[in-house]
C-alpha cells in the first residue's frame, strides 16, 4: 500500500464512521403524546395525538400510533402542541441603545464589531427559541454578514437557535437608509458594511450575487429610502436575479409611491405597513404579496400612543382586505426600561418579541388568524413551508407546546412550556434544556442548498 492509498483508506474509514454515526442518530425515535394538536392551516385542533419523531423529522402523526419499543416518550397530555412560531422580520445582530448611541443605530455600526454583533445574534437566537420562535427572517443591519455566519453555525450544530433566513446587507440606491458624510461615502469603509449601494442594473445584479455567495437565503431591498429609489424595472430585475439562488425579495417601503412600485413589480414581501393605503392592501391581497408590517405595540420601553393607533388601524385594514399577514417585529433596540413590572427581571428578547401580540389584539384580529400569521404565513414568507411548519410526516420536527388554547386565547403563546427543534428537546416543563445542541465541531451538514 503506497502512502496515497493509505491516506485514501484512512479517509474512507472516517467517512464510513461518519455514516454510521449519522445512521444511529436518525434511528432514534421519540414519541410525543399531545393532549391537543393544532393545525393552524385549518384553525382546528385534534385531541390525544401521538407524534413520532425519528432523528430530525416527523415520522408519523395520529391518535392510535403504536409506540416502538425503546422510543423516548414525552408526555404533553396536559398541553396543546403546535408548530414553532415565526418572526418574519427581525434584526438579530443589531441592538442599538440609549447609551452611548442615543438610539442612533448608525453609531452601533461604528462602535460594535462584526464578531461582537454575531455573538449578540447567537444570544438573541437562544432567547427567541426559548419563547417558541423556531424560524426567523433576519433582514439586514447585521454588520459584515453576522447573519449568514449565525445561520451556518446553527446549521452545523454549534449551538441552539431558530432556523435563520438571512438577507446579508440591505441593498439600496446610493446612501442606503442613511445619510453618510462625503468622508464616509467616498472612503466607503464605515457605512459600507451595513448597506450595499447598487444603482445601475449591473450593480443590482452584482450586489444580489454577492449576498447569495456569502450565504443569504433572502434578498432585502430599500425600495424608497432615497428619492432616487428603485423603479419597477429595477425591482423586477432583482426578483429574477434572486430567483437564480432560490431567494425571494423583500422590499423595505416607507412611501406610498414606493409601495406601489413594489406591488407593480410583484415583490414577495413588503416590510413595514405604515406607508400602505387601503388600496395598496387591496392590491397586495389580489397578488398574494406578504406583509411584514412590523407592528410595534405601545409599551413603557417603546412607541407612542399616537403611532400605535395608526399601526393598529393599518393592521386591521390589511386583515379586513385579506392581505397575507405575517407576525413581524423589526426588533433591534434595547433600553433600561425593559424589565418585568412584577419581578424586576430583564425581559428577554423572546418575551419582548411575543409581546407584539398586543398590536394584533388591539386590532381585534381573531386568535386563529393571528396563529395562522405567526406560523403558516411565516413559513411561507420564509419560503420553507415545504420542509418546516406543518406537523406532518416528512417535515422537520420543530414544535412547541403551551397551556391553554391559542385558537381562542392568543395570549397562551406568551408562556411556552416545551420547544423541540430539529427533533431535539430545547425546553421542557418551562425550563431550557439546551445541552444536546452544543457541539465541539460542525456535526451537522447543511441541508443541501447550493451554497455553503
Ligand atoms: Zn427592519
Amino acid at each position: 500500500m503506497n502512502k496515497l492509498s493509505r491516506t485514501s483508506g484512512f479517509l474512507l474509514a472516517l467517512v464510513l464512521a461518519g455514516t454510521i454515526t449519522a445512521q444511529s442518530q436518525t434511528t432514534k425515535i421519540t414519541a410525543i403524546k399531545a393532549g391537543r394538536l393544532i393545525d393552524p392551516e385549518t384553525g382546528t385542533a385534534a385531541g390525544n395525538q401521538v407524534i413520532l419523531v425519528e432523528g430530525e423529522k416527523i415520522k408519523a402523526v395520529g391518535p392510535d400510533l403504536a409506540i416502538p419499543a425503546g422510543a423516548t416518550i414525552i408526555d404533553l397530555a396536559k398541553l396543546t402542541v403546535l408548530p414553532g412560531l415565526v418572526d418574519a422580520h427581525t434584526h438579530m445582530a443589531l441592538t442599538y441603545k440609549e447609551q452611548p448611541e442615543n438610539n442612533y443605530y448608525y453609531l452601533t455600526y461604528v462602535m460594535e464589531s462584526s464578531p461582537l454583533r454575531a455573538i449578540e445574534a447567537a444570544s438573541n437566537g437562544i432567547q427567541l427559541l426559548n419563547s417558541g420562535f423556531t424560524v426567523i427572517r433576519d433582514v439586514g443591519n447585521n454588520a459584515m454578514y453576522a447573519d449568514t455566519a449565525l445561520r451556518q453555525a446553527l446549521e452545523q450544530g454549534w449551538l441552539p437557535g431558530p432556523t435563520v433566513i438571512p438577507s446579508g446587507p440591505i441593498i439600496g440606491s446610493t446612501g442606503g437608509q442613511l445619510w453618510p458624510t462625503p468622508e464616509m461615502y467616498k472612503e466607503h469603509n464605515i457605512v459600507f458594511p451595513e448597506y450595499i449601494d447598487a444603482d445601475s442594473p449591473a450593480e443590482i445584479v452584482k450586489a444580489i450575487r454577492q449576498n447569495m455567495l456569502f450565504g443569504a437565503r433572502t434578498i432585502k431591498l430599500c425600495i424608497d429610502c432615497k428619492p432616487w429609489g428603485y423603479s419597477v424595472d429595477d425591482i423586477r430585475l432583482a426578483i429574477s436575479e434572486a430567483a437564480k439562488g432560490d431567494c425571494k425579495v423583500e422590499g423595505h417601503v416607507q412611501t406610498p409611491d414606493g409601495a406601489q412600485r413594489a406591488i407593480d413589480a410583484g415583490i414577495y414581501i413588503i416590510a413595514h405597513g405604515n406607508a400602505l393605503t387601503p388600496e395598496h392592501h387591496r392590491q397586495m391581497a389580489e397578488k398574494g404579496i406578504f406583509l411584514a408590517g412590523t407592528d410595534t405595540p405601545f409599551t413603557k420601553y417603546r412607541g407612542s400612543e399616537a403611532a400605535f393607533k395608526v399601526t393598529v388601524a393599518k393592521l386591521r385594514d390589511a386583515w379586513e382586505k385579506k392581505v397575507p399577514l405575517t407576525f413581524s417585529t423589526d426588533f433591534d433596540y434595547w433600553n433600561e426600561r425593559m424589565k418585568d413590572d412584577k419581578t424586576g427581571e430583564w425581559l428577554t428578547r423572546g418575551e419582548m418579541t411575543i409581546a407584539f401580540l398586543d398590536t394584533w389584539k388591539a386590532a381585534n384580529i381573531p386568535a386563529r388568524d393571528v396563529l395562522h400569521a405567526i406560523t403558516i404565513n411565516g413559513y411561507k414568507a420564509a419560503d420553507i413551508i415545504k420542509e418546516r411548519g406543518p406537523i406532518k410526516p416528512g417535515f422537520f420536527a420543530d414544535l412547541i407546546a403551551v397551556s391553554g388554547d391559542p385558537l381562542t386565547d392568543i395570549d397562551a403563546l406568551r408562556s411556552v412550556q416545551f420547544v423541540m427543534k430539529n427533533g431535539m428537546v430545547f425546553k421542557k416543563d418551562g425550563v431550557m434544556t439546551p445541552e444536546k445542541f452544543f457541539h465541539p465541531g460542525p456535526v451537522r451538514t447543511p441541508n443541501g442548498r447550493w451554497t455553503r
